[in-house]
């Protein structure tokens, strides 16, 4: 385990049966409340990504919280992925499969341009749902996804064959 890797699993907190039984919820809070700890994120996929990136696309609410500070280091635009009735001005969504159901994802038309490259950040893959979602969204505008960052990633859980060929970065996994 890389030094990095074992700061964040010694303070990601496992919530079991959180949101609903059966799911045990990893909590990064901790990370957030450690401006050490969340500078280690950011300048970890800023070194990897440095001048190969135009846009950082961030989703919904996580996804925007490590993303943000990623994009800023990069000086690249950040640009949110949100949930449906949010974003005010034109937009095109994607519905992707949740264990029951479906959930949806939108971003302004305007957000990529045809040719930006663009980096993919949320806190977690699981299914890899959501990613995959949010790189058909950037497809659709023409958007070329160079990779998809996240800080944690459940291994057991076929979330890199989900997002395939897409590239999948994590820094802790279980
Ligand atoms: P998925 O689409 O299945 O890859 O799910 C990823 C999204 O759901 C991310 O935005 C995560 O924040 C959230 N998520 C899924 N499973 C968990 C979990 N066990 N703990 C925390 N967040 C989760």
């Amino acid at each position: 385990m890389s030094d990095i890797e074992a700061r964040l699993k010694s303070v990601i907190r496992d919530v079991p049966d959180f949101p609903k039984p059966g799911i045990v919820f990893k909590d990064i809070t901790p990370v957030l409340a450690s401006a050490a700890l969340l500078t280690e994120v950011t300048e970890h996929y800023a070194d990897r990504y440095r001048g190969k990136v135009d846009a950082v696309v961030g989703m919904e609410s996580r996804g925007f919280i490590f993303g943000t500070p990623i994009a800023l280091s990069l000086g690249a635009a950040f640009v949110p992925a949100r949930k449906p009735g949010k974003l005010p001005y034109q937009r095109i969504t994607e519905e992707y499969a949740l264990e029951y159901g479906t959930a949806s994802l939108d971003l302004h038309v305007d957000a990529i341009r045809p040719g930006q490259r663009v980096l993919i950040v949320d806190d977690l893959i699981a299914t890899g749902g959501t990613a995959a979602a949010t790189a058909r969204l950037v497809e659709r505008l023409g958007g070329v996804v160079v990779g998809m960052a996240f800080v944690i990633e459940l291994t057991f859980l076929p979330g890199r064959q989900a997002v395939s060929p897409h590239q999948v970065d994590s820094i802790v996994r279980y």
